[in-house]
């Protein structure tokens, strides 16, 4: 039996003027999972985060989220129902120190409980404790990951969305990130992961879909998928 869904997405479009980028797509997300969206550059994942998180609106279809419709919500209700977007680039604010950054991601908060979960991102990613007086911009790409990563679960997401988080990463700092996905997993975050590397981000994933063109054209386990011949051709350089 699969576990409840979270997140339902339903027959989506979403289109940038006269161009449709994703063409009525659906799957879901269950509760504790990590659901993996690859596919190559082009294909509408990013697309499909920002008007999950509603920075864009869809042209049809439905996104649902623990039972409620989330497609016309502004995107810091979005925030505030639960949802952490971590998008790819990173988005850090250079000029300002670490902390700085992680403060920014608990802006929606009106609990008291911010400084212990600024203790929680310290923990997961202690350089950022070490520097956490430094300017953000001061980081390589992989201590902004985290520093991204960070700051998006001060919002103490139910749901975390992370766009090409290995994006210009070294092999090391790359199974670094992947690492603590699971770990985040562990403490009952659910996790839609969307990459462009697919072995890495299947091997981590309960489920996986293949978007080409805006289109699902493949989906299954992440296991299913690692081993289908299919994907293995056109994604994981095997023939
Ligand atoms: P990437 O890995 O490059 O982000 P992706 O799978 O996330 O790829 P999207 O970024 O969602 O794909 O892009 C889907 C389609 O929408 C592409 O054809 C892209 O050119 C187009 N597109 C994306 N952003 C815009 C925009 N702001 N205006 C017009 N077209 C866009």
């Amino acid at each position: 039996a699969s576990a409840p869904a979270m997140l339902e997405v339903k027959d989506l479009e979403v289109s940038y003027g006269k161009i449709k980028a994703v063409k009525g797509i659906s799957f879901t997300v269950g509760q504790g999972e990590v659901v993996s969206l690859i596919g190559t550059n082009g294909a509408g994942k990013t697309t499909t985060l920002r008007t999950i998180s509603g920075l864009l609106r869809p042209s049809a279809g439905s996104i649902t989220f623990q039972g409620k419709r989330i497609d016309d919500v502004p995107a810091h209700e979005i925030v505030v129902l639960g949802i952490a977007h971590c998008p790819e680039g990173r988005r850090i604010f250079p000029q300002m120190t670490v902390e700085e950054n992680l403060l920014l991601g608990a802006f929606t908060r009106e609990d008291g409980e911010i400084g212990k979960d600024l203790q929680e991102a310290y923990e997961l990613f202690p350089i950022l404790q070490e520097r956490s007086k430094q300017p953000a911009g001061t980081f390589s790409g992989g201590e902004q990951q985290m520093l991204a990563m960070g700051r998006a679960m001060m919002s103490r997401p139910k749901l975390l969305m992370l766009d090409e988080p290995s994006m210009g990463l070294s092999p090391l700092m790359m199974k670094r990130i992947m690492t603590t996905v699971r770990t985040l997993q562990d403490r009952g975050t659910t996790i839609l992961l969307v990459e462009q590397n697919a072995q890495a981000a299947l091997r981590l994933a309960n489920k996986g879909y293949v978007l080409e063109v805006g289109k699902v054209v493949l989906q299954g386990t992440g296991r299913e998928l690692l081993t289908s011949d299919d994907v293995r051709k056109a994604y994981l350089g095997e023939d």
